[in-house]
């Protein structure tokens, strides 16, 4: 490893979707002068939506993609020094913490933002990916508006599943429920709900052999792994919901997170267990995961590091 291309920076930031930028926008304005590395996906997951319609601010909806141009425009206009790199391994065992770029670059920080993100799991048919944002959403109140009155599947038996699974039941006519064993994994009082909602129809031991269709969905076939039957369900909307997972691997050894990778921030704000390390967006929520609470936890991020720049006298 090439350590040798060292850069000094005052505020880093790890992470391009509404998390990175809005710390970013904050931070510079704070003249904290933010070096901001966009990962491999820059924009994160809105970059793989369509159309947003719940991001306050917009009042006729906007694409997904537009957004994350506008959000990173806004952040360089303000300052903000946004470079393409994947943060691949860190040191914070002392100030300044080192964090490598690209397995070359070294870059050395007084305060360090993580807002790197999570990632949907999907079930890896072909099916799913060619029908990606056609039909095929991981995420049910970014996109279950679309299919009011249309008839859904979700997959998963989790307390997201579950939860999807209700909100869509109140904007689709019958939300078909795929579970993989005899039992759900949510907890009890969202099973109760989910089973006493007439227009959720679970199917137990049930697994998604494809999704249906050419340019859009229009169809979902399944099969019962213990007898064997297969059947095809026409929906307009396929939904996964089988977890997500913290883009956190390279922070495990350094940072304090729960058994599924989420790094653990101190209540009401940004903190993480090492100082001048903070962490905001879905890398540290696995609650509430949208795009405005996202943002939301950035300027959070970017006002805690400002301060402890601050309190350290190092801005
Ligand atoms: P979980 O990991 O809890 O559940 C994932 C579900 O997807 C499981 O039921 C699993 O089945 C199923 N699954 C996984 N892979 C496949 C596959 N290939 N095919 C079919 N099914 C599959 O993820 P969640 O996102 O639901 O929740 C993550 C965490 O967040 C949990 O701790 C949860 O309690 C929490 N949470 C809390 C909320 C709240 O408090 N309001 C809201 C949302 C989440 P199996 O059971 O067979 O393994």
């Amino acid at each position: 490893m090439d350590t040798t291309a060292s850069e000094r920076v005052h505020c880093l930031i790890i992470g391009s979707g509404p998390a990175g930028y809005t710390a970013a926008i904050y931070a510079s304005r704070a003249n904290l002068k933010p070096v901001l590395y966009q990962g491999i996906q820059p924009g994160g997951q809105l970059t793989i939506t369509t159309e947003v319609e719940n991001y306050p601010g917009y009042p006729d909806g906007v694409q997904g993609p537009d957004m994350m141009v506008h959000f990173e425009k806004q952040a360089s206009r303000m300052g903000a020094d946004i470079r393409f790199g994947l943060a691949t391994k860190v040191d914070f065992s002392q100030q300044p913490y080192k964090v490598w770029i690209d397995d070359e670059k070294l870059i050395e920080a007084d305060a360090v933002i993580i807002a790197t993100g999570a990632s949907a799991k999907w079930l890896g048919l072909e099916s799913e990916q060619k029908l990606n944002g056609f039909g095929v959403s991981a995420c049910a109140v970014c996109d279950g508006f679309f299919f009011r009155g249309k008839e859904v599947a979700i997959v998963g038996a989790g307390d997201t599943a579950a939860e999807e699974a209700l909100y869509l039941s109140k904007l689709c006519t019958t939300v078909h429920m795929f579970v993989r064993r005899g039992e759900m994994r949510a907890s009890k009082v969202m099973q109760e709900r989910v089973q006493a909602t007439p227009n959720i129809k679970i199917y137990w031991n049930t697994e998604t052999e494809e999704i249906i269709g050419e340019k859009k969905t229009e169809a979902v076939r399944i099969k019962n792994n213990q007898t064997g039957e297969t059947q095809t369900i026409p929906v307009s909307g396929f939904f996964v919901a089988i977890g997500h997972e913290p883009n956190s691997a390279i922070f495990k050894e350094w940072l304090d997170m729960d058994e599924a990778g989420y790094i653990k921030t101190r209540p009401g704000t940004s903190k993480t267990n090492i100082e001048g390390v903070f962490a905001a967006g879905d890398v540290q929520d696995k609650i509430y995961r949208q795009a405005v609470t996202a943002a939301g936890s950035g300027c959070m991020a970017a006002l805690d590091a400002e301060r402890y720049l601050g309190e350290k006298g190092l801005h």
